[in-house]
């Protein structure tokens, strides 16, 4: 094994800018796997080529498949320890690469330096989450219902796991698939997105330095993802498909994946609702309402969409939150002050603006932020848009940009109906100090996290997933690792019979 990342003592810093003026390789087996046919990966705050990777297809995936079911049978049955050890260390490893991580992060994604520090940081934790609850697959003993018979269920490591992953979170979408299925016993094919292949590419060589056996873990870089998703969803040796991004790719993958019937988790688009009440407290709620519109210049799937303010505390809260926008900083995510970067592509900031103009022809109004609609740039100023309805379209759809849609409202039965009048159910978060309103409101929200009087609510520990056209299946937490195993129940006849 060379290392194209690390230096044979794996210790050693790496010497990022170094490391990203040579070719990256994907991975099959350990091996680092090139190809003369590469794409290039670009940074997103300047246009620039970072490095190029190899773009695989079909025959390779298939390869990289082969080599998990293998890796599978003697992975399997690993003790839970022998696999915490290893994800321990992996754990370790990316945690004391975090600079070199978050660097290229920044490079490739867009994100600034110290939201990739803490995504990094945020990745690693699912890691070190699930060497622990490795150890906690836990069967159970059934009480019999009849004399002579005993009941209980064995846990066991689903099979070969596909993954399919965005660009928007390079590491943690990553580690949050790949932790709980090696902790299980399962064994991967990954795809990351094509925009950021580099930093789930730094990932596999850490976690080869961890000694993680071959075949465990392998990665396809490519741009020709429906046909390799294709590959995925219905080779008959992949057992479970966990893919986080839009929900129509989602669907067709449901759709693909059910000629082998495969186990699903899928994590999908959202549309958050954020609803302040007049008993809010103002500071709390404006610094929670930009941590989570904010975080990535807007480009995640639990980002409020949607911010409903009830009109007794309307204007105070706006002033409060326009002072708190404008002082955010749009530019390169390299330079410390930076606090939005780029969109991740073209298509991203046209989306936004046509967002803006939709909304403008309907009646909203611009309070902050001059859309730099006309640049050849990819940045958008955090915007604020007011006098919002439910026609316009960042009310229908996902906005993943720094664009914050404000709508009024009078009653709490009148703003719950609107928050839940969406095909989507993943992330919803509101603002009181009133604890019955918490319990009452919490309840009748058809979302899979509710955040109250917070604005960030991911954990390693928590579990993350949505209903309803937002998916299903759990991330993180307990339940994570349960996404990742089969459970086996087996009745014993105790009955001794005497002729
Ligand atoms: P986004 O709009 O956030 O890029 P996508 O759903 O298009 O969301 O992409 C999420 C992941 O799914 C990426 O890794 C992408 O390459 C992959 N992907 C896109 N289309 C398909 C497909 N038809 N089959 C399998 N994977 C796909």
């Amino acid at each position: 094994m060379t290392y194209l990342f690390l230096r044979q003592e794996e210790t050693d810093m790496i010497d990022i800018h170094n490391r990203l003026s040579q070719p990256f390789a994907a991975c099959i087996n350990n091996e680092w796997i090139y190809s003369p046919i590469c794409f290039d990966v670009t940074n997103p705050a300047t246009g620039e080529t970072i490095t190029t990777v190899p773009n695989l297809g079909i025959a390779e995936t298939e390869q990289a498949i082969e080599a998990a079911a293998t890796a599978f049978e003697s992975w399997s049955i690993t003790t839970p320890k022998e696999r915490s050890k290893i994800l321990h260390k992996w754990f370790l490893l990316i945690t004391e690469h975090t600079e070199a991580i978050a660097h290229t992060m920044t490079l490739e994604q867009g994100k600034p330096i110290a939201e990739a520090r803490g995504e990094v940081s945020y990745g690693a934790s699912f890691v070190e989450w699930f060497a622990e609850e490795a150890k906690r697959s836990y069967g159970e003993t059934i009480p019999s219902p009849a004399a002579g018979k005993r009941l209980f269920t064995i846990k066991q490591p689903i099979g070969v796991v596909a993954a399919i992953t965005p660009w928007n979170f390079p590491v943690a979408m990553v580690t949050r698939k790949l932790a709980p299925a090696i902790a299980a016993g399962c064994t991967v094919v990954l795809k990351p997105a094509a925009e950021t292949p580099l930093c789930a590419l730094l990932l596999m060589e850490l976690a080869i330095a961890a000694g993680l056996p071959k075949g465990v873990l392998n990665i396809i870089t490519s741009t020709a993802a429906a046909a390799v998703g294709k590959v995925l969803t219905t080779h008959p040796s992949v057992k479970k498909v966990s893919f986080t991004g839009s929900t129509e790719v989602g669907k067709l993958l449901m759709e693909q994946s059910a000629s082998t019937l495969k186990k699903l988790s899928l994590e999908l688009g959202g549309n958050a609702p954020l609803i302040v009440f007049d008993d809010a407290d103002i500071a709390v709620a404006v610094s929670a309402t930009m941590a989570s519109k904010f975080r990535n210049a807007g480009q995640t799937c639990v980002c409020a969409n949607r911010i409903y303010v009830q009109t007794g505390i309307y204007y105070p809260y706006i002033e409060v939150l326009k002072a708190a926008v404008e002082k955010l900083v749009t530019g390169n995510g390299l330079l410390t002050d930076t606090s939005i970067g780029p969109l991740i592509n073209r298509e991203a900031k046209d989306k936004v603006i046509a967002f803006i103009k939709d909304a403008e022809n309907k009646g909203a109004k611009i309070i902050a932020g001059i859309p730099d609609t006309e640049a050849d740039s990819l940045y958008i100023h955090p915007t604020i848009i007011t006098n919002c309805t439910p026609e316009m379209d960042l009310s229908k759809e996902e906005i993943f940009g720094p664009l914050l849609a404000v709508y009024i409202f009078d009653k709490e039965e009148d703003v719950i109906a609107l928050a839940n009048d969406t095909p989507y159910g993943l992330a919803a978060y509101f603002f009181t100090e009133n604890v019955r309103r918490c319990y009452r409101v919490m309840e009748q929200l058809d979302y899979g996290m509710i955040g109250i009087n917070e604005g960030i609510i991911s954990h390693a520990e928590a579990p993350f997933g949505g209903m309803k056209q937002s998916g299903f299946g759990k991330e993180g937490s307990r339940y994570g690792l349960e996404e990742y195993l089969a459970t086996k129940y087996v009745c014993l006849n105790t009955t001794e019979y005497k002729n």
